[in-house]
């Protein structure tokens, strides 16, 4: 193994181990670990019909959750931003939902 490679390796623990101090409060799952949850489903079309599926995919107040904390692959997050919308025009879903 070449001096260069050592270096690298060496670089990059001490980045992982920066990165899990550093999100360990908030997101203890990393971002590669994570798996597409409707993929894993088998679920290939979102519709805005089912807005229980949809409704795991937006906060409390009605915003979209962004894929860094779903893990939904880029595929799977334009068909619900697609679908939410959908259901939001409808009336099926809010587009503000005040605090609790
Ligand atoms: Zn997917």
């Amino acid at each position: 193994m070449s001096k260069e490679e050592l270096e690298k390796r060496e670089d990059e623990e001490v980045e992982t181990n920066d990165d899990n101090q550093r999100r360990r409060r908030r997101r203890p799952i990393r971002r590669g670990q994570l798996k597409c949850p409707l993929c894993t489903a088998g679920i290939k079309e979102v519709s805005y019909k089912d807005i229980y599926q949809l409704k795991k995919y937006v906060t409390v107040k009605g915003k979209i959750i962004p894929t860094v904390k779903t893990g939904v692959c880029s595929r799977h997050q334009r068909q619900l931003t697609r679908e939410i919308k959908r259901a939001r025009q409808l009336a099926l879903m809010p587009y503000v939902a005040k605090d609790i």
